[in-house]
């Protein structure tokens, strides 16, 4: 069972693992005040209750996890998010990513392989509170032709490549981040498409996270 209830011990927990990621080098005021306002306990089993602020990654089922807020948070800054732009997500899983991203003020498409996961999240209360969100039952690999271009785009798994059909559908000057490599761990990538339609490649930290998997499934 989810929990539905956001207490004062809650609010005071996000407000701590705020000043944490903040600590390790977080510094947009707009991604440290998204993650003060999501109550990240809600996306967890009530079971998770006393750790669901620690910062840590936590199974949500089907062998995929909730990421660490660090990490939602590292990606969230990458992307170097205004208002109102169009963000395609990779990997929608917990849906945590995805409300973070929408709490910052812009349109979200998300698509999640998993069949269990996408049916989970249509049951999910909160996310009535998010309709700037769209969720997408598909393989990510093949991104969402009909809606793009996009401005950014965010993988939430580890990739062995950069998939080209989603730098086809990034705007000019659109930016991916991207954790790529094929073992445990990967690189952060931050992929901008310029005006002539190059790529700009930049590395940052390393990440560990579950594989970017090929084809959906039921
Ligand atoms: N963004 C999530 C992180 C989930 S973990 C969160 O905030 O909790 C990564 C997710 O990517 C898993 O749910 C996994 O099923 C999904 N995934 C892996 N490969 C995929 C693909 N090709 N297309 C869509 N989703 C994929």
């Amino acid at each position: 069972m989810r929990p539905t209830e956001d207490t004062y011990r809650h609010k005071g927990l996000r407000k701590k693992l705020v000043q944490g990621i903040q600590a390790k080098g977080i510094t947009d005021e707009r991604v440290l005040d998204a993650i003060l306002e999501v109550p990240r306990h809600f996306f967890l089993d009530s079971a998770f209750d006393e750790v669901a602020y620690e910062d840590r990654a936590f199974p949500i089922g089907e062998g995929q996890t909730i990421s660490q807020p660090y990490t939602v948070a590292y990606q969230s800054q990458l992307l170097e998010i205004k208002r109102f732009e169009k963000v395609l997500e990779i990997g929608t899983g917990s849906a945590y990513q995805a409300v973070v991203l929408a709490e910052m003020g812009v349109q979200v498409y998300t698509i999640e392989r998993q069949k269990n996961l996408f049916e989970a999240n249509k049951k999910f209360e909160l996310l009535k509170k998010y309709p700037t969100i769209k969720f997408f039952y598909g393989d990510g690999y093949e991104g969402l032709p009909t809606y793009a271009p996009f401005d950014k785009v965010i993988i939430t798994a580890a990739a062995p490549d950069i998939p080209q059909k989603l730098i086809d559908q990034l705007k000019i000057g659109g930016m991916m981040v991207i954790p790529v490599g094929a073992g445990d761990v990967q690189q952060m990538k931050r992929i901008t498409k310029l005006d002539n339609g190059a790529l700009k490649e930049e590395v940052f930290d390393r990440f560990s996270f579950v594989p970017m998997l090929g084809g959906k499934e039921s």
